[in-house]
């Protein structure tokens, strides 16, 4: 964790948000929103993904935008990747953190990257043995993504045990940490507890262990702070809550970032985040979308009156 920061706010709008609407943002408008929110406190940003450019042609300039992102001073650049290839690329670009993708959920993992999960984990093997043959890739931090932990779109319920088997395997592989993922939205604050109480037990509390929510079914933040009673204090965010579901049409994407950093803010938890500099960031994100709604109530209502950000100003 960062100095003077109690809670890491993982901005991922860049990837997640972008890779689910119809607009594509050029790679300065891109790199407008990343040095905004940077300037703004946000600590990690997640600017793409590498991944074939035929499936996700937002994502094609990634390997520029991570480039251009970590000449951001005291920013954490992150990046999503399905395989080799795609961590190889990211790692040449310099990104500071590699998100490996793999989904619990067999039928999910299949559909989304064409593996089984036991290949996945294969070729998360063969991720860190390239960080490891690389001096010049070792500060590279490798984290294992448990996509669809509490739920899938095409299984149905995906089983707790399931998600501490590839937990376990992660780390048994080198993971430097996890990632737990809400993808779809299915996720209630009492599954998300205990879901994240067990990992603990299983894991141990020395692993670093982030939270990832979309805010489909209206309960992102309630999960959010479920996750932080569990003991997590890395937590994924989109401004404004750009994006969407992809089998859920005219749904809301992650939970919002003004949201989040309100909620911890006035919880006093410090995320080293300026909100009346993050609201502004939407503006300038908004500037490039074409038709995309965007979400968030901090932005619309403000501060309570005599509202104190634990973040000292
Ligand atoms: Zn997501």
């Amino acid at each position: 964790m960062k100095d003077g920061i109690d809670v890491l706010v993982h901005e991922v709008g860049p990837r997640d948000g972008l890779q689910s609407i119809q607009t594509i943002f050029p790679t300065d408008a891109k790199l407008e929103w990343i040095r905004a929110e940077a300037a703004a406190g946000v600590p990690q940003i997640q600017v793409g993904s590498f991944v074939p450019p035929k499936l996700l042609p937002q994502m094609a300039d990634s390997a520029d935008v991570v480039r251009q992102a970590i000449e951001i001073p005291g920013l954490t650049v992150s990046a999503l990747v399905p395989n080799l290839r795609g961590a190889e690329n990211g790692m040449a670009a310099g990104a500071h953190q590699i998100g490996v993708v793999l989904s619990v959920s067999e039928a999910h993992n299949y559909s989304n990257v064409k593996r089984s999960v036991q290949e996945s984990l294969d070729g998360f093997s063969e991720i860190v043995a390239h960080r490891d043959a690389h001096p010049e890739y070792k500060d590279v931090v490798i984290s294992g993504g448990l996509a669809t932990a509490f739920g899938c779109t095409i299984d149905g319920p995906v089983k707790v045990a399931d998600v501490m088997r590839v937990a376990e395997e992660y780390l048994k592989r080198g993971a430097d940490r996890l990632s737990v993922a809400d993808t779809v939205g299915y996720a209630n604050p009492g599954q998300v507890k205990a879901l994240f109480e067990e990992l603990y037990r299983t894991v141990g509390t020395d692993v670093s262990v982030g939270a990832h929510f979309h805010d489909t079914r209206g309960l992102g933040l309630a999960n959010a702070f479920a996750a932080l009673e569990a003991g997590v204090r890395e937590l994924d965010a989109c401004l404004g809550g750009l994006g969407g579901c992809p089998y859920a049409p005219g749904a809301t994407g992650n939970i919002v970032t003004e949201d989040l950093v309100f909620m911890l803010e006035s919880m006093g938890l410090r995320t080293g985040i300026d909100l009346d500099a993050l609201v502004a960031c939407r503006e300038i994100m908004e500037r490039h979308l074409t038709d995309e709604p965007t979400h968030g109530a901090f932005a619309t209502a403000g501060k309570p009156l005599g509202f104190q950000p634990a973040t000292a100003a």
